[in-house]
């Protein structure tokens, strides 16, 4: 039964008198054996931070002065190639362009798309090369302030349903599923979604966030355009879209797979409180929601399962540092995998994702971190491995959620909806 309106929520927002709880502050009252009551809560706010490979960039970018060429051939930002179009922008001097997420240097295997849209948010400078249909090369520089346009278009983002990944094979397999080239047999285990936490997790049918939604992506005000690419009832995924001009640098960026560089987003949504049984749907908790360990071989045979209590209750969000374990070895073997740059000789704690590749890969412990195992069965034998990579940072993940919930409280972001 309805006991409010949106537009009820909404007036008690723009009073200040929203009562709005994270989805982890439901579930820890759960599990402390309390039983929330829709009357008590108007909005629950819900979070996630992961390589999404489906994002992409609109861009418009200034070249050269006007009709110094006809139309873009070929266009490169940081080396990273882009396409020039659909607008042809005949003797502008500007190119509209579409690049991907997923996009690598031609120059620089360890830099793609997701450094690049990092680099552009955090207003540092671009550059530009382009290729006219004349077949002249233009060089120059940009940066946001110059970009007309920056708009983020995400095709399938914050999915409900993750896998993780393990190798049963003695060989070694690259796959975007895993920071590094994956050694088996069952050496370890990669694994992505910030479970309890995750937008979709809490309203898996899709009741109240959906196309018109607004959410946060990267901490810019988006909306929800639709579903994603190959989102299904079962398995459900966001298409979403926000202005670049407004994200923090902080929420997305560039992680390095086994498969060359990706990207990574974080998104917030809102789920407004209209009814009992929408409360309760956020009551799941980490370990009731079943993560499938598949073979990364071919990413769909399924080897066992395991849950979201083993990936995050009890494990560190991030590596602590002892740098009077490090022996300064001749090649460092974290700096060389950290798949986000943010170990060189010092740790980037903005720049950590807490993937726990470095407390794996250091020879020295000069990195330790608690990041979970997992014990299932393959064949009727018990098979046991620790957690090697996370490809998902619940730090990100929490600290977006609490972002939009102070918002909310603060009558800074109000909600809309599709069902109403
Ligand atoms: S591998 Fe470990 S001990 Fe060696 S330089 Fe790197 S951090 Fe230091
Ligand atoms: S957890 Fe370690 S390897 Fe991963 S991003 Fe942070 S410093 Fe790099």
């Amino acid at each position: 039964m309805r006991i409010r309106s949106i537009e009820e929520i909404n007036k008690k927002i723009k009073k200040g008198d929203a009562t709005v709880l994270t989805a982890e502050e439901v579930s820890l009252l759960v599990r402390e054996g309390n039983s929330p009551k829709a009357e008590d809560v108007d909005v629950v706010t819900t979070g996630t931070c992961g390589i999404m490979s489906g994002t992409a960039a609109i861009l418009h970018v200034p070249v050269a002065d006007p009709g110094a060429f006809k139309k873009a051939k070929n266009i490169l930002l940081n080396g990273i190639p882009g396409f020039p179009g659909p607008c042809p922008n005949e003797w502008l001097g500007s190119v509209d362009l579409i690049i991907y997420g997923t996009a690598h240097s031609i120059y620089d295997s360890g830099y793609g798309g997701g450094f690049l849209f990092k680099d552009i948010v955090g207003g540092n400078e671009i550059e530009v090369e382009v290729e006219s249909t004349e077949g002249e090369i233009f060089k120059s520089t940009t940066s946001i302030k110059d970009i007309g346009t920056a708009q983020m278009i995400g095709t399938r983002l914050a999915f409900k349903n993750y896998n993780s990944f393990t190798n049963p094979s003695e060989e070694v397999v690259s796959s975007i599923f895993h920071a590094i080239d994956m050694e088996g047999p069952f050496k370890g285990l990669s694994v992505s979604g910030c479970g309890q936490l995750n937008p979709l997790q809490n309203d898996p049918v899709m009741r109240s966030i959906c196309s018109g939604s607004k959410i946060l992506l990267n901490a810019s005000e988006g909306i929800v355009i639709g579903r994603g690419t190959r989102s299904s009832n079962e398995k459900p995924n966001l298409m979403l879209t926000a202005d670049m001009k407004d994200m923090d640098p902080h929420y997305l960026g560039g992680f390095k797979t086994g498969a060359g560089p990706e990207v990574f987003d974080s998104v917030a949504a809102a789920i407004p409180i209209l009814d009992q049984s929408t409360l309760e749907q956020t009551f799941i908790l980490n370990k009731d929601i079943v993560l499938p360990v598949t073979d990364i071989r071919g990413r769909h045979k399924v080897l066992g399962s395991t849950d979201y209590g083993e990936v995050w209750e009890g494990s560190d969000e991030r590596p602590v540092y002892h740098p009077e374990n490090c022996l300064n070895c001749e090649t460092c073997i974290v700096r060389e995998r950290c798949p986000t740059g943010a170990y060189t000789n010092i740790l980037n704690t903005q720049r950590c994702f807490g993937c726990g590749m470095c407390a794996y890969s250091c020879p020295n412990n000069a990195f330790t971190m608690e990041s979970g195992s997992v014990r299932f069965d393959v064949d009727d034998k018990s098979i046991g491995m620790p957690i090697i990579c996370r490809q998902s940072d619940i730090k990100r993940a929490r600290e977006l959620t609490a972002e939009l919930k102070r918002k909310i409280e603060n009558g800074k972001f109000i909600l809309n909806s599709c069902f109403e």
